[in-house]
């Protein structure tokens, strides 16, 4: 069953050096109580879709130009790309429905106010509780998060924790009013690695316990190996391969979706040399005319410079946008 069915997304922000194309024709699938991955390198769309799954780019210079977010709840139907991203409905979704964390807690953390009063403010906001049981909720939910001391710790401001107990008070805030799709976008690439696994763990307990959906945005397609049931890998603001978690690990088959294989380390291989995908992404403004990848790609033939390949089916539910598989 789906929980939010993104179709034709196009997300434009018109500066004035030109027109970024930074989420440029999307389709995915969350379904309720999974976790979608979304993959790529830094200034390929992810966290644009994001942002407009939350309504908030429809702020001039950006723009949804086309497509639909749609939003199934309680038998219902509503696409968000509908909705004022200012009026009350949208307000309510967000928060309330639709919440999301980002990488470094602080920027997200208001310095000025204690732990337990900003997530006191979000659940007064949406769910109506008085103080005294806002803040009992607070304590319940940073207990929820694994924060030791929970009631010592509500008092606290961002500053007297640390990197990892943060980013578990801004996932205590995102899911003290029960969303139903929790976004997290590069959640744990600020923090050491066995507290990115705590965190993880805890992501996964989490959306099992509130019966959450998760999109989950990385750069690193290693973070999502025991995270998601579904990945999207995602390229210069369009999705050039998408299957479940097994399918893109053991066969993947666009060469990005390989390169990023290739760049993670493992444990288990010795002597491993790493082999980083050559080049970076594309500047936005000069984007290739056929396959974005062209410029690094180790396949890349005459057609990938002039055509752009369509999303096409190469296994039952496993697709990719590549020439080699035409
Ligand atoms: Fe490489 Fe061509 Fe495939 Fe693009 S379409 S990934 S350039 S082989």
């Amino acid at each position: 069953m789906p929980l939010i069915e993104v179709r034709g997304l196009k997300t434009y922000f018109y500066t004035e050096d030109g027109i970024v194309r930074a989420v440029d024709g999307v389709d995915y699938v969350i379904e309720q109580e999974k976790t979608l991955g979304v993959v790529g390198e830094s200034g390929c769309g992810k966290s644009v879709t994001a942002l407009s799954i939350m309504g908030l780019v429809q702020i001039p210079p950006g723009k949804i130009e086309d497509g639909e977010i749609l939003f199934h709840r309680d038998g219902k139907v509503m696409d968000l790309t509908k909705l004022n991203p200012k009026g009350r409905e949208m307000r309510s979704i967000r928060g309330n429905e639709i919440a999301m964390i980002f990488q470094e807690p602080m920027t997200s953390l208001n310095p000025v106010y204690t732990i337990g009063n900003q997530i006191m403010e979000a659940i007064i906001l949406h769910q109506n509780l008085n103080k005294k049981d806002a803040k009992i909720k607070a304590i319940e939910m940073l207990r929820a998060v694994g924060i030791p001391l929970p009631e010592q710790r509500v008092d606290e401001y961002p500053h007297q924790l640390s990197g990892g107990m943060r980013q578990r008070a801004m996932i205590a805030m995102a899911m003290s009013c029960n969303p139903s799709l929790l976004i997290a976008d590069e959640p744990t690439t600020a923090l050491d690695v066995t507290i990115q696994a705590q965190v993880l763990e805890l992501m996964n307990a989490l959306r099992e316990e509130f019966h959450a959906s998760i999109q989950f945005i990385t750069h690193d397609l290693g973070v999502i190996a025991g995270m998601a049931d579904d990945v999207v890998v995602m390229y210069l603001g369009r999705i050039v391969e998408a299957s479940n978690v097994r399918e893109v690990f053991h066969n993947p088959k666009h060469p990005y979706t390989q390169g990023l294989m290739n760049s993670i380390p493992s444990l288990a291989a010795e002597k491993q040399r790493l082999e980083p995908i050559k080049g970076v992404v594309p500047d936005p403004f000069e984007v290739p005319a056929g396959c974005g990848f062209e410029p690094r790609c180790p396949h890349a033939m005459e057609i990938c410079k002039t055509k752009m390949p369509d999303l096409k089916e190469v296994a039952p539910g496993h697709t990719t946008a590549c020439w080699l598989y035409e």
